[in-house]
């Protein structure tokens, strides 16, 4: 099989896992987009999945961003990873969607970074899971993102800024925990955020192991990695 074939096989097992969790869910399939993590993975693919009709693909690397996403402008670049405030304008050279934003210190920089660029940006709130009933509680591991009692006023933060929208809330289900608990949990995050600011309606959640239960509990893009292009080197 060549890789062009894997990948093929890949998005359409993955097109159906959506499909089959949006009907389970009662929503409908368009309510929900792929976002394909392609870190670790060469432009080759990126290229790949975008002739199958992928439309969106994400990094979580600005190193990474800025090699693929030249040569795949067509593409909607999302940035999913820890962003240091000094790789804002790289980011947002590329990258259309910030899914990380953790801290108020970086609504300024990439506030800065999108007035520079010209361009606006939309900006997820990551939220911390750990408070629905995980492990990580316990142990202090964290997969990162604010506390839900900080989301309003990093809401409000970035709703004020020049350059970036408010688009909604991303989170990592916490290791150890049921996703279904944790998701759940964004969900009540979410709902609040969207009374306030009716226009953040996004909800980036769900992975290779846990999509079923993020789309059950209303995710809108869930970012797949390892379902598509297979196991990444220990490094990803
Ligand atoms: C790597 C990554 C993913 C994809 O995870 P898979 O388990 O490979 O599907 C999703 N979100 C973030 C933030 C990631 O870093």
């Amino acid at each position: 099989m060549t890789r062009a074939d894997e990948l093929r096989a890949n998005l359409e097992q993955v097109r159906e896992r959506i499909e089959k969790a949006c009907q389970a869910a009662g929503r409908a399939r368009d309510e929900v987009t792929l976002v394909a993590i392609t870190k670790t993975f060469p432009v080759s693919d990126v290229r790949a999945l975008a002739d199958l009709g992928v439309t969106d693909v994400g990094e979580n690397r600005e190193q990474e961003l800025k090699e693929k996403a030249p040569d795949c402008p067509d593409l909607n670049w999302h940035f999913v990873g820890q962003l240091q405030s000094k790789k804002s304008r790289s980011v947002v050279r590329y990258a259309s969607v910030v899914h990380s934003v953790d801290r108020l210190s970086l609504v300024g920089a990439l506030s800065k970074a999108a007035s520079a660029e010209q361009k606006s940006v939309r900006c997820l709130i990551q939220v911390s899971l750990a408070a629905f009933g995980s492990a990580d509680a316990a142990t202090g591991a964290s997969r990162g993102g604010v506390a839900p009692a900080d989301v309003p006023e990093l809401a409000a933060a970035i709703a004020a800024a020049d350059g970036l929208e408010l688009g909604g809330v991303m989170a990592v289900a916490p290791l150890g925990a049921e996703p279904e608990k944790a998701f759940a949990g964004l969900h009540d995050v979410a709902s609040r955020l969207r009374s306030e600011h009716p226009g953040a309606d996004w909800i980036s959640a769900g992975m290779t192991g846990d999509l079923e239960a993020a789309i059950k509990h209303g995710a809108t893009h869930v970012r797949l990695g390892r379902a598509l292009l297979g196991t990444r080197s220990p490094l990803g």
